[in-house]
């Protein structure tokens, strides 16, 4: 019998028109952009596969909750609201808004770091290390080899290693580790799911030597799917319940509510032990604002309720990891490189098969996502060398084991004819590689330079050459 097809758990009532532009259009754009997608102006883009971060299309009864707002600027009703659901689905005891993602991630940072210190993490987050940084600590990578290795089909690459970790402890000593940072859904891996069972033994592990576990829960959902679907004893648990255990797991989480939790802003830091949310509370009204809104308005909160109430929804999340597995199965169709299993929230093309005729110094992936605009209008984001930063120590750029380029789904956002246009233009690439022109500098921002860094072809003036 034939495969059943799926198709999304919504219909559209509201439409937002797209610009067409021709390819010479776009080689101007993106040469005035400094061959940085994250330059161009997002009306000369197509399909915008930047990001999945705060790009999601709100429900309806998300943008109802909108109405809302109660913008007090203390004790908003909507702030108890908020309160409630992340209690409800994470479970943790305190909460402290933050304006997004970082500002959770500054302020856990600043209050559990000192100079000297060392924080594990499974694979580097860039804003998470360089708060991790700033706050005088040194990230340590601990997660399993195979997170490293693009061509490995191993289901849960999101692992923590627990021997380099336990290696960590004897090295350095229990009270020079903060906190141990377990990311979900590891986002620089690939969007790589950490199982249940290594979740539990690193809580384990950690509680053991006295280490709190911080897990950052920006894709915990994205990661409770696939631990539905590939360990066993799981099958039967509801993605909610599954979410539930893996914070149960954990003393507390920084959160970009940007990603799962269905919302264009906004995040939290949560915290079970009382003391350390005293000092969280006390330090977000210096960073973020009042600890009932920490920089989001009271809007925004009530939407974000609504939007972790409707992620953890089974139909929601097949369907958002469905789209992902469409795009990635054409392309592995095809041939092209990309990370294997495919990921939670985006395709990660391995730029430095794609493009065998560019050395690392010359940037393929970044070349690669200024290309991929020029044929089509799919604007995608460089995950390599030029995100990996310099060394902080050296001065030298770090040239990580993936040279990715990032095509990232956004929520409910796209269709599958969207989709079926992207791999088209990787596709026709793929089959003519030696278009691509690798890249140089021309300007290099000190802080997370990937978001406004400019670069100029090493040849000629075209990123991609003839049509
Ligand atoms: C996006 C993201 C962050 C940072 O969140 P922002 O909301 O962008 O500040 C941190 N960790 C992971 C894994 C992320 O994907």
């Amino acid at each position: 019998m034939r495969v059943r097809s799926w198709a999304e758990p919504y219909k559209i009532k509201m439409v937002e028109h797209l610009q067409m532009t021709t390819p010479d259009e776009r080689a101007v754009a993106i040469r005035e952009a400094g061959y940085n997608t994250f330059l161009l102006r997002s009306a000369d883009v197509y399909i915008d596969l930047l990001t999945d971060s705060g790009t999601t299309a709100m429900s309806d009864r998300q943008w109802a909750a909108m109405m809302l707002g109660d913008e007090a600027y203390a004790g908003s009703k909507n702030y108890y609201t908020l309160e409630e659901a992340v209690h409800k689905y994470y479970g943790y005891k305190h909460l402290i808004p933050t304006h997004q993602g970082r500002g959770a991630e500054h302020l856990l940072s600043k209050i559990a770091i000192e100079e000297g210190d060392f924080v594990p993490g499974n694979m580097y987050f860039t804003t998470t290390r360089l708060h991790q940084e700033l706050s005088g600590g040194q990230f340590v990578d601990v997660i399993c080899d195979e997170a490293h290795d693009p061509t490995s089909e191993f289901p849960f690459k999101g692992n923590v290693d627990l021997d380099k970790m336990q290696a960590l402890i004897d090295k350095v000593g229990a009270d020079r580790i903060p906190y141990l940072s377990l990311e979900t859904n590891v986002n620089m891996a690939g969007g790589q799911p950490c199982s249940m069972a290594n979740i539990k033994a690193v809580g384990e592990l950690c509680h053991k030597h006295g280490i709190p576990v911080f897990l950052d829960a920006t894709r915990a959902v994205e990661n409770s799917y696939f631990i539905q679907l590939r360990e066993d004893g799981y099958a039967d648990k509801t993605i909610a319940e599954i979410l539930h255990e893996i914070c149960s797991h954990t003393d507390g989480c920084t959160m970009s509510a940007k990603k799962d939790s269905l919302v264009n802003i906004g995040g939290f830091l949560a915290i079970n032990d009382d003391k350390l949310a005293e000092k969280a509370r006390n330090i977000v009204v210096v960073y973020e604002g009042l600890h009932t809104y920490g920089g989001m308005a009271g809007r925004d909160m009530e939407a974000m309720a609504v939007g972790i109430g409707e992620s953890v929804q089974y139909d929601h999340i097949r369907a958002r990891i469905g789209q992902v597995e469409y795009l990635g199965q054409q392309l592995l169709d095809e041939g092209v490189p990309i990370i294997r299993p495919i990921g939670g929230h985006g395709i990660f093309i391995d730029a430095s098969r794609f493009l065998p005729h560019l050395s690392r110094d010359q940037f393929p992936a970044q070349a690669l996502a200024a290309a991929l605009y020029v044929d089509s209008g799919v604007r995608a984001m460089e995950r390599g060398a030029v995100s990996a930063g310099r060394d902080p120590e050296t001065g030298e750029n770090r040239y990580p084991n993936l040279e990715l380029v990032r095509l990232t789904i956004p929520r409910r956002v796209y269709t599958q004819a969207h989709m079926d246009v992207t791999a088209e233009s990787v596709v026709s690439l793929f089959q003519n590689p030696e278009r691509v022109v690798g890249l140089r500098f021309n300007y290099e921002p000190e802080y997370l330079r990937f978001f406004q860094a400019r670069f100029e072809p090493i040849l000629g003036d075209a990123v991609l050459t003839g049509s």
